[in-house]
Order: C-alpha cells, then structure tokens, then sequence
C-alpha cells in the first residue's frame, strides 16, 4: 500500500484533514488532541513530515492541539517567536529563517 506512488499525497491530504478536524473540534481538548494523534501516526506510518505550518498547531512535549489564545503563547523575541505550551510548559523557537534569507536575497 505505501508502495502505491499516490499513497503518500492521500496521506498528506488525510494530516492537513485532521488538522482542520482538531481546529473544529476545540475547544473539546480531548477531540483535538485525538485528531493531532492521528495526524501524527499518519505522517509517521508514511514517513511524511507534517508541514511547518501544521506543526505550530500542536505541542511536540506533549501532543497538545495548541489553539492561539487559549492554550499557547506566541511572543517575538529578537530573530525568533516563542511558543509556550500551557498544558506541559514547554517553550518553542522558531526563527524567521525563511524572512531573513529573503531579506538577505533583497540586499
Ligand atoms: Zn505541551
């Protein structure tokens, strides 16, 4: 089955479904959280990667559905943004990569 060359875009359709399963599911945490699970043991089962932009939406500590506002912190800090994780504590940096190299790509 994983062998099928159409199987990996199916797979990668059925994480970015969950996904939007989790964000309609909040704020039932534990619904959420079960749709993040499963996006997870799809991307894992497929050896996908979840897109960086999916992967702000949950809490690598703790498997948490991370919702703005409500269970997370998003701060910018100098290059970075910090997410803090409510529900185990744990802090994430991610750095404006991406915008600095374009920015360096102008100059
Ligand atoms: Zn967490």
């Amino acid at each position: 089955m994983s062998r099928n060359p159409a199987g990996k875009e199916e797979a990668m359709n059925a994480i970015r479904e969950l996904f939007e399963q989790a964000a309609k599911a909040w704020p039932k945490k534990d619904m959420a959280n079960n749709y993040v699970a499963l996006a997870r043991q799809v991307a894992k089962r497929n050896n996908l990667r979840i897109p960086s932009h999916l992967k702000r939406q949950f809490c690598k500590g703790c498997g948490s559905f991370l919702k703005q506002g409500s269970n997370v912190t998003v701060r910018t800090q100098d290059k970075a943004v910090i997410y803090k994780c409510h529900e185990c504590g744990k802090l994430y940096r991610i750095p404006f990569i991406k915008e600095l190299k374009a920015r360096k790509r102008k100059v």
